[in-house]
């Protein structure tokens, strides 16, 4: 990397304060630019805060870490240490997977473990999973390793390393990946189901999101005491400690483009210069980095006169990810059998996967959920002897023609029953506290098209060069970061955005 103050006296302003819009931050103020951050939410983390209801703590978003090393580097860049601001905690199992027929696999731990857990199911398939993790480790090494944080900004960077993706197969999506290892439908479902944590069909995302399973295996799976809202706190400190300046309460109504004041213009590509509020105000800077959701950003943030690549028409076209149903609850009485992350499945797999994605059909029973309960590991998020949960439920992004406003609490019901049914029952008698969000909250509150839960979905032709790039192609000095941009959502992409965006200066 270059320079590591090349940014004196330079400028920044950032949109959005999410975890990628945090990173990229941190990264900027340490090379030197004096930062700006600014966030329409009154809380920092975006799809990762928090929220406080007498005495129950919710983390609203991501609570699975995968890549703790990705948060360490932030408060390494400043010779800090992230343990004196946040513990995280190794889980075991990962993430225990409820069937239908309410058997269940814990997965996670050692490999041993896994293996034990695979032979319970179909003991054939053990050699089917050592073969498959090792496809997983190569195609870890290219797409995370070599290029999770290198830019994909020109079609030169894409075709130079075209030869070595087709060559791990990455042009088969990962359910195909898993079936030519994995014989048990069950199995094939545990080993395929992580694409759907950053917004992808498994049906239809390119395998290297296989990469997920190693990245699991290589360093567990770990979660925040006091939750992710302490990660975003601990960040909090840090930037307040570096100089960063923050604006809660903030949004930004366009990216200004043009000459900056008192320089003509050059050439026929339009150059960042700032921001204008909500309110007309302005604010000046040498560069703008957007961490709102990229294809909001670009429909609504940017001008259609300084639009040549992203049109209207163009973004019409992008698949969009699902979007999501959460349930966030506490208990008057704990429920100790149950696991920190517990995945809970239907009978229906594709057939689900195809109603949600394609024909934006929402499923009224038969769910697959996804069930956090933050006090298996830290009880301080519940009043003494209860539990705080939260139960996610992927449904069709707005495309679909579902009223939430009246679907909402009918959804509500439907998810409890469903928990009664499965793996909590007497659920409805012991709900101290309740509240739900829809994809509108993400339309509406977090500025996502469409409402989706994860922007665009990871396919092979959203990925990489197809992606958002996180330089602009059409505007100077403007920057992408986030779920929407290369290398994609989840907590591990968006921190690795900030990454790419600091080779980009
Ligand atoms: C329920 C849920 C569970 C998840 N679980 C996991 C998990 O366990 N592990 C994992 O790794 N990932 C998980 N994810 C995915 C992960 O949370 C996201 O991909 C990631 O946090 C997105 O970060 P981001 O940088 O793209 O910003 P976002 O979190 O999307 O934040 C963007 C910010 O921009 C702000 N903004 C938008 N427009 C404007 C504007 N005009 N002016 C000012 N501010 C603006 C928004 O208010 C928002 O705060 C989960 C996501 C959800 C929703």
């Amino acid at each position: 990397m270059s320079n590591t103050t090349d940014g004196q006296g330079k400028k920044a302003i950032v949109i959005g304060a999410g975890l990628g819009g945090i990173a990229a931050a941190l990264r900027l103020r340490h090379r030197g630019y004096e930062v700006t951050l600014l966030e329409k939410q009154n809380q920092l983390g975006g799809r990762a805060t928090v929220y406080h209801r007498n005495g129950y703590t919710f983390d609203a978003g991501p609570t699975v870490i995968t890549a703790p090393f990705l948060f360490d580097e932030l408060f390494e860049l400043f010779g800090k240490k992230r343990e004196d601001y946040v513990q995280f905690v190794p889980l075991y199992p990962w993430y225990r997977i409820v069937f239908a027929d309410g058997t269940h696999f814990d997965y996670g731990g050692t490999l041993e473990q896994t293996l034990a857990e695979i032979r319970k199911i179909e003991p054939a398939d053990c050699d089917g999973y050592l073969k498959l993790l090792a496809q997983t480790k190569k195609i870890f090494d290219v797409g995370f390793t070599q290029l999770g944080d290198q830019p994909f900004h020109t079609f030169w960077s894409m075709a130079k390393c075209a030869p070595q993706l087709m060559k791990l197969g990455t042009w088969r999506t990962v359910w195909q990946m898993t079936c030519k290892y994995i014989k048990s439908d069950k199995l094939r479902r545990v080993f395929s189901f992580q694409p759907l944590l950053v917004g992808g069909n498994p049906f239809n995302t390119t395998s290297i999101y296989s990469l997920i399973q190693y990245l699991e295996r290589e360093w567990g799976v770990h979660f925040a005491m006091g939750g992710t809202g302490a990660i975003v706190a601990g960040l909090g400190k840090l930037m307040e400690e570096e100089g960063i300046e923050i604006s809660l309460d903030t949004e930004v109504a366009n990216v200004l483009v043009g000459p900056p004041p008192g320089r003509k213009r050059s050439g026929s590509a339009g150059v960042a210069f700032g921001v204008m509020l909500r309110g007309e105000k302005r604010m000046f800077s040498d560069i703008v980095v957007c961490n709102s959701d990229s294809p909001y950003t670009n429909k609504y943030l940017v001008s259609s006169g300084n639009r040549i690549k992203w049109t209207d028409r163009r973004i019409s076209n992008l698949k969009f990810s699902m979007g999501l149903f959460v349930l966030y609850f506490g208990t008057t009485r704990p429920y100790p059998d149950l696991a920190h992350h517990t995945i809970i499945l239907g009978h229906r797999y594709a057939e689900l996967l195809r109603d949600m994605f394609n024909l934006k059909k929402l499923a009224t029973n038969d769910l697959s959920l996804y069930l956090h309960r933050p006090t298996a590991t830290d009880p301080s998020m519940a009043p003494p002897g209860c539990d705080s949960f939260y139960v996610l439920c992927p449904v069709p992004n707005l495309l679909g023609d579902i009223d939430w406003a009246t679907m909402g609490p009918k959804y509500r019901d439907i998810v409890v029953d469903e928990l009664e049914k499965t793996v909590m029952p007497g659920l409805r008698e012991c709900i101290a506290e309740d509240f739900y969000v829809t994809p509108s909250h993400f339309r509406d509150n977090l500025n996502t098209l469409h409402g989706t839960g994860f922007s665009i979905q990871p396919t092979f032709g959203q990925s990489a060069y197809f992606r958002f790039h996180n330089k602009s192609e059409d505007i100077e000095g403007l920057y992408f970061v986030g779920a929407g941009t290369h290398p994609g959502a989840g907590m591990p992409g968006v921190l690795c955005s900030a990454k790419v965006l600091e080779h980009l200066l």
